[in-house]
């Protein structure tokens, strides 16, 4: 797995290769970092990456060619992985979600483009991108910050690198498995400021505590995101014991919050 950056700011990708599994998995080879800054594909004195809008407003675009460059650097260099996604991270793009992250992981990565000012110049997409991703709906300064939250949750994803398999499966949105929000997790001590631990956990009945993980992710889920309660209904995903639970719920009045 490899990821190319095109990025004014590449120190900031530290962050993954730098702290905690992301890094360790660096390390570990398991993927690999390249790291284009458009500046130095620029042909001027001044190093000019940006310009003044056509048309007027405010901020400035980023231009075409020194972006062009430094893809055509990245595909250079990633040989014969060259027809890799290039994504644009984009306020208008597909909004990313782990169906996505698992699509990602499933590939050989991909060159990721970071935005700065108001964007970049329409013909740099038009000419040259083949996916645009959204981290949600609110805008951001700069795709540095998307590309990381990418990266991090690609990566988490290849094998060997989270310790315990089993804690990727558990997680809230993974799609293939459960399609339902995590269940809330409880650590030593077993009584805090009087606050116990549920009862369930401490009881040692293995199924006991699937069932209780189970009826809280259902729960919350229910509570905080019913759309996915209907998705993982579509998926087959909901066993008949689940929709007597949820019935149950709704029997009870709990209803979306
Ligand atoms: N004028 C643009 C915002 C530009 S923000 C608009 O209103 O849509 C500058 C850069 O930050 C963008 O080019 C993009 O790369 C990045 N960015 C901002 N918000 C983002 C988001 N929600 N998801 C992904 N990238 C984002």
């Amino acid at each position: 797995m490899r990821f190319d950056i095109v990025t004014l700011f590449p120190d900031m990708f530290g962050a993954v290769c730098d702290h905690g599994v992301t890094a360790r998995a660096y390390k570990q080879q398991l993927w690999s970092l390249g790291l284009w800054n458009p500046r130095d594909f620029t042909q001027d004195v001044h190093r000019t990456v940006d310009d003044r809008p056509y048309g007027g407003g405010p901020g400035m675009v980023m231009l075409v060619d020194p972006l062009e460059k430094a893809v055509a650097a990245a595909k250079a260099q990633r040989g014969t992985a060259a027809d890799a996604p290039v994504i644009l991270m984009s306020p208008t793009g597909r909004r990313f979600n782990q169906a996505l992250a698992e699509e990602l992981v499933a590939g050989e990565g991909a060159i990721l483009i970071c935005g700065r000012y108001e964007g970049v110049d329409q013909r740099f997409i038009d000419r040259c991108v083949t996916d645009e991703i959204s981290m949600g709906d609110f805008v951001l300064s700069g795709g540095e910050i998307p590309a990381l939250a990418i990266i991090d949750s690609v990566v988490r994803l290849l094998p060997g690198v989270l310790n315990d398999a089993d804690s990727a499966k558990q997680d809230s949105f993974n799609v293939t498995l459960t399609g339902l929000l995590d269940s809330p997790h409880y650590t030593r001590p077993e009584v805090y400021e009087g606050q116990s631990v549920p009862a369930e956990l401490l009881s040692g009945h293995h199924a006991n505590i699937a069932v209780w993980r189970r009826q809280q992710s259902l729960m919350l889920t229910l509570k905080r995101r019913p759309d996915l309660i209907e998705s993982a209904r579509q998926q087959g995903l909901l066993s008949k014991s689940d929709e007597r639970f949820l019935k149950q719920l709704r029997d009870e009045g709990l209803t979306a919050r």
